[in-house]
């Protein structure tokens, strides 16, 4: 079945009917999902064994059959450990059909066809009987249904009726059980993902503060779950506040709720501060005696032990609702409180000689309902968009470039989605300023949001907010002005990779006829660049497993590689490689331009060469990202902040994500005297704003 999807194009801006196959959501899904990552992940599976050979023994002592239920077999791993410890039977649960027929193959290919039956549904269409899915009910039930905040993808609503319907009481669970932490913690930068600080800026009259407006001040913001490898943060970007405290646990050998509930713990700060942050990871027990833990723990909680690198399961971190300032020793109550598929935190300061009355009194204030955002802020910006507007020296940046540009009869017109380069114009003194939000339109384009954000710094009437796509701008739009100076920065939300933002470009292009003939359009162009890098580990998940605890899953692998090729080009994929580190293998490259003086051309951009290998290392693959030069020597860049030190380490733009492509081999450059280079091949077609790359080791 073929079918047509719409959609805007993200970087051309213009819209596209699509032919898809009904295969194609599968294969991106495939390409991109995180079994590889799981099936790398030694110290989960090693875990899990030992968990499984456990459950599978005390049943076994017990004079029982061993009867397993898997559910989310993926890949069937977990199964297969099951029946090479001595299970009887397993029933094998997977609802993602593609991976339930990998299942059937790599079960059949192990040898396993008679103990394991796949099922390709739901866990909760199964049905139990003679006739029924299974035989009986299980006595081992086994899961892996977990993502970073646990309970995301629905483990405890799985649980609960699995309980119920699927396997006996006094079953045994691997895991055992689960168990959450918290720690309290002040961070100015990862408050900064939450919250818009005040913005100074110079002008010629004196200084102006850029204030958010109260709305935003007390906004709990929006429920998703915010996860991170934490183990990137530096212990100088946060200061904790509390030690690591257990929020709640789940038993998973006993009936399981999922109704909304909340967990509340006592908490006295090992040191005064700002509490704003609740960092939070959790951990399995495969057993019930706990000695075979599986920890989620960062780095600074266990020094240590060494840390498994895993991306499927990373921390958390939670913004409180406001701001609380704390004092060392003081009686805190911290309060989680969940629904089916989420947590949330609220912190509380214990009144003066509180009794048990004022206790209940507390839990009756409780919020249980999930944060919504109330001042649309957070719909517009997301995490790392409002770090990215909280980075003073980018704003810096900016400011010194349009000082250069603007003159006090500048008409400015901004184009970028939800930019607050139009107030900075304003107070840098241009006569008029227009703004565009062009992704805005017609989804979220909040105007009370910008109304109060107006009020707030009292610029009602001074900037106007066109209503229209870059192609539909009237000279009303412009009171029968020409724009003299242009901006951008550019940033839009329909972004995903580093050059969809040269939707700027399109855009320009577009608003042409209502630029003056002497416009300054800033930035004045882009450039994409390019370096060869080593991951420390993100290579993990596109990398074939081959065997897996001693279990062949070829089939897995050639699965996923036949869902990257089933577009002709391999695609580049997004991300922040802040959390990923590598180390650079080639000196960055500037490989294509782009003039925003000028309309986009007709014909396409392209380029070809070689880049040498400067380093010992494995070319794991190439990282892209655009620099945008705001105006003579001022630019900023979206990916490297600095040239690479002298053993390649780089620092990212921790805001943005980069443009990552995979070698589908990987060459590994031992001598040094004899340096290697990798040819490249990039294509922008201007037609279709896709950018093609190829790349020969
Ligand atoms: N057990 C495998 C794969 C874990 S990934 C391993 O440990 O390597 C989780 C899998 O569970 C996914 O393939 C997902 O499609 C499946 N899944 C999640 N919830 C399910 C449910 N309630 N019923 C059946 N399959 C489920």
């Amino acid at each position: 079945m073929k079918t047509f999807c719409g959609r805007a194009n993200p970087t051309t801006g213009s819209m596209e009917w699509l032919e898809e196959g009904e295969d194609y959501d599968y294969h991106q899904e495939i390409a991109r999902s995180r079994y590889a990552d799981m099936l790398h992940d030694k110290d989960r599976n090693v875990k899990y064994y030992q968990g499984i050979r456990a459950a599978v023994s005390r049943v076994k002592e017990r004079g029982e059959k061993a009867i397993v239920l898997d559910i989310g077999t993926g890949t069937g791993l977990l199964s297969m450990m099951a029946a090479s410890a001595g299970a009887d039977f397993c029933y094998a649960i997977e609802v993602f059909k593609p991976m339930a027929n990998a299942a059937v193959k790599i079960v059949e290919k192990n040898g396993f066809s008679d103990k394991i039956k796949v099922i390709n549904k739901h866990s909760t269409e199964v049905t139990v009987g003679p006739d029924g899915d299974m035989q009986c009910r299980a006595n081992i039930l086994v899961t892996e249904l977990f993502d970073t905040e646990l309970i995301g993808e629905g483990a405890l609503p799985t649980y609960e009726h699995a309980h119920k319907y699927l396997v006996q009481e006094g079953c045994e669970a691997v895991p055992h059980r689960a168990t959450v932490y918290v720690q309290l913690v002040e961070s100015r930068r990862m408050w900064s993902w939450k919250k818009l600080f005040p913005i100074h800026v110079e002008a010629e009259d004196g200084e102006k503060i850029l204030v958010p407006p109260s709305e935003m001040e007390n906004c709990p913001g929006v429920p998703s779950v915010c996860d991170i490898q934490l183990n990137q943060m530096p212990s100088s970007d946060f200061s904790t506040l509390s030690d690591v405290v257990t929020m709640f646990s789940v038993d998973f050998s006993k009936p399981v709720q999922s109704a909304s509930t909340y967990y509340r713990v006592q908490l006295e700060p090992v040191k005064s501060g700002k509490a704003q942050i609740v960092l939070s990871w959790w951990d399995i027990d495969m057993d019930p005696s706990g000695m075979i833990n599986c920890t989620m723990a960062p780095y600074w909680v266990k020094p240590t032990s060494a840390l498994q690198w895993r991306d499927h399961w990373m921390q958390c971190v939670y913004f409180l609702p406001r701001e609380e300032p704390v004092l060392q020793g003081e009686k805190l109550y911290l309060t989680a409180c969940r629904d089916e598929y989420s947590v949330w935190y609220n912190l509380q300061k214990a009144r003066e000689g509180e009794n048990k009355a004022d206790e209940e009194e507390h839990k009756a204030d409780v919020r249980v309902e999930s944060p919504v955002c109330r001042c649309r802020a957070h719909l517009l910006w997301n995490r790392p968009r409002f770090g990215e507007l909280n980075d003073q020296t980018r704003t810096r940046q900016y400011i010194k470039s349009l000082r250069k540009v603007l003159k006090t009869d500048s008409v400015c017109l901004c184009i970028s989605d939800g930019s607050l380069l139009p107030v900075l114009a304003h107070y840098l003194g241009a006569k008029q300023v227009q703004c565009m939000q062009p992704s805005r339109i017609d989804l979220y384009h909040p105007p009370e949001l910008w109304q109060a954000f107006f009020k707030a710094n009292h610029l009602e009437d001074k900037i106007k907010i066109i209503e229209a796509r870059p192609e539909l701008l009237k000279p009303s739009h412009l009171e029968g002005k020409k724009v003299s100076v242009l901006v951008g920065e550019p940033f839009f939300m329909t972004s995903l990779l580093p050059w969809h933002n040269l939707y700027f470009w399109y855009a320009r292009t577009a608003v042409s006829p209502h630029l003056a003939s002497n416009v300054t359009v800033l930035p004045q162009s882009a450039s994409l660049h390019m370096m060869i890098v080593e991951f420390q580990d993100l290579w993990r998940i596109r990398s074939p497993c081959g065997t897996c605890e001693g279990f062949d899953v070829q089939t897995m692998d050639d699965m996923i590689k036949n869902s990257l090729n089933f577009r002709e080009s391999k695609e580049a994929e997004p991300h922040p490689l802040w959390e990923y580190p590598c180390k650079s293998l080639s000196d960055p490259l500037e490989v294509l331009t782009f003039d925003f003086t000028k309309t986009v051309p007709q014909h396409c951009l392209s380029t070809e060469g070689s880049v040498k290998l400067l380093r010992k290392g494995k070319s794991h693959g190439a990282v892209l990202w655009m620099e945008y030069h705001l105006a003579a020597d001022i630019s900023v860049s979206t990916g490297l902040m600095q040239l690479p030190d002298e053993k390649g380490n780089c620092e990212w733009n921790p805001h943005c994500k980069q443009a990552v492509y995979f070698f589908s081999s990987v060459i590994e450059s031992e001598i040094q005297s004899d340096p290697t280079a990798v040819t490249y091949a990039i294509n922008f077609d201007t037609k279709t704003g896709e950018i093609a790359m190829d790349f020969k080791l």
